[in-house]
């Protein structure tokens, strides 16, 4: 069937990609953006003009001059809007409050134990308040928050709104609608997963594989600059894949899986040590963190291969230990190049850019995607 598209449409849709490719870039001037999205320069004129009117965007100094006259650096002003980030674990709650660029302006990292009662969705709901107040974003100024990102760890079925299962919550088949129904703003929820490496990967038109290292073993496929989600919305579950058989059990209930292997649970020498503690044991020289290290970059190593031959594209190890790896990057990469040495190129695997938080600042990061998406709904009308 032939869809046709309005001419007002085609300008909204033009907008929005001008909006985000300033937003992508630090500094961009309307040259480059007319190459990069392939319009004319009076529709990126007409574009920028709208963009600086509505406040998202502001010229900011000028390019040097290659001969006639100079172009003008645009760029995001960056106090236009702020987003809050909120990562949900079993313990804790991590609140972050972001500009559109990406700046981390306050952080509140709190105690709060997950339960699945009304008590607990009340508290979560004023301390994501209270933060919001205290950073000066209600009342008359309550225009300048676009939302709140959430992310829980565990499987979401958005379809049905329900959090199917959560081991890092010990909860299943909780209706989504708990955790929201107290946050009076804008709001988007997603898996822990999927916002790190909404958060981590750079580029969204290029196939990329996270891979999750934290206290349990996840991660999330992009494709095609779109998530991979499974008919389950199951996929990209590496920490589940049999990696021993008969070997360790996993608290999935299987034997073996690389949860058991390369979770920093399975790093840590007792679970009262912490994984800094861990690290600067290891760096001291310590005998038997040494052991442990190894054998975690072994396994690590072999699930990396595997996970490379399947999806032939660039793989980010990111989470709580993707966190530590830096000083060992090259050790691992000769690991892996072992396994399979018909691909001695080891540059696709890559490590995160963000030590802690990434869930939060990812799903903070798809709030705003959303916001631009609509942004004549908001202030263009
Ligand atoms: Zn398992």
């Amino acid at each position: 069937m032939k869809t046709t598209v309005s001419n007002g449409e085609i300008k909204r849709q033009n907008r929005i990609k001008v909006a985000k490719y300033i937003l992508e870039h630090e500094t961009v001037s309307r040259q480059e953006i007319a190459v990069a999205l392939g319009f004319s320069m009076p529709t990126v004129f007409q574009n920028v003009k709208e963009l600086i009117e509505w406040g998202l965007v502001c010229e900011g100094g000028e390019y040097g001059s290659t001969g006639g006259r100079k172009a003008k650096m645009l760029k995001i002003q960056k106090d236009f809007r702020y987003v809050v980030g909120a990562e949900i674990s079993m313990h804790h709650i991590r609140l972050m409050l972001l500009d559109i660029s990406w700046n981390i302006l306050d952080l509140e990292y709190s105690r709060l134990t997950y339960e699945n009662t009304q008590e607990y969705y009340v508290r979560l709901g004023e301390m994501i308040q209270n933060f919001v107040k205290r950073n000066k974003l209600d009342g008359k100024n309550s225009n300048k928050l676009i939302g709140v990102g959430i992310s829980i760890p565990g499987i979401i079925d958005h379809d049905l709104g329900v959090l199917r299962e959560s081991q890092a919550l010990k909860a299943a088949n909780v209706s989504m609608r708990h955790f929201t129904q107290n946050i009076p703003y804008d709001f988007y929820c997603d898996n822990d997963a999927n916002n790190a490496a909404y958060a981590e990967i750079e580029n969204q038109q290029k196939d990329t594989v996270y891979l999750s290292l934290s206290s349990t073993v996840g991660g999330a496929i992009y494709l095609g600059s779109e998530l991979y989600k499974g008919d389950n919305f199951r996929s990209a579950e590496f920490g589940h894949m049999i990696l021993v058989p008969q070997g360790r059990k996993c608290y999935c209930g299987k034997e073996g899986c690389l949860d058991s292997y390369c979770s920093s649970v399975a790093l840590l020498e007792s679970p009262e040590q912490s994984l800094k503690q861990f690290f600067e044991k290891l760096d001291g020289g310590d005998e038997e963190c040494s052991r442990r290290w190894e054998e975690y970059l072994d396994y690590l190593a072999l699930a990396v291969c595997n996970i490379r031959m399947i999806f032939d594209c660039d793989i980010i190890l990111g989470g709580n230990v993707g966190g530590y790896m830096e000083g060992h990057i090259r050790a691992f990469e000769s690991k892996v190049a072992k396994y399979n040495r018909s691909d001695l190129d080891t540059s696709y695997i890559r490590l995160g850019n963000y030590k802690e938080g990434s869930s939060a600042i990812g799903a903070a990061k798809h709030m705003v995607d959303k916001y631009i998406s609509n942004l004549d709904k908001y202030i263009g009308n």
